[in-house]
């Protein structure tokens, strides 16, 4: 009994957060994801919000708040 009653949800980046479709982070082009994460964070303007600064977000898009 490993996980599998674990909702499918996704990759996302360890180095920006990133939510992925596919292998691949489309910001910093990093393969390193995760798929052990909570929290959906969308950023829409990242030069007005002060959690994208706080977690140097600098696109919109769609990031996780936790990542382990
Ligand atoms: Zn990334």
């Amino acid at each position: 009994m490993v996980a599998s009653n674990k909702k499918k949800q996704g990759n996302v980046c360890r180095e920006c957060h990133r939510v992925v479709e596919g292998e691949a982070c489309v910001v910093c082009g990093s393969g390193n994801l995760s798929t052990d994460w909570s929290g959906y964070l969308v950023i829409i303007d990242p030069e007005r919000s002060e959690i994208s600064k706080k977690m140097n977000i600098k696109l919109p898009g769609i990031y996780a708040l936790k990542v382990r």
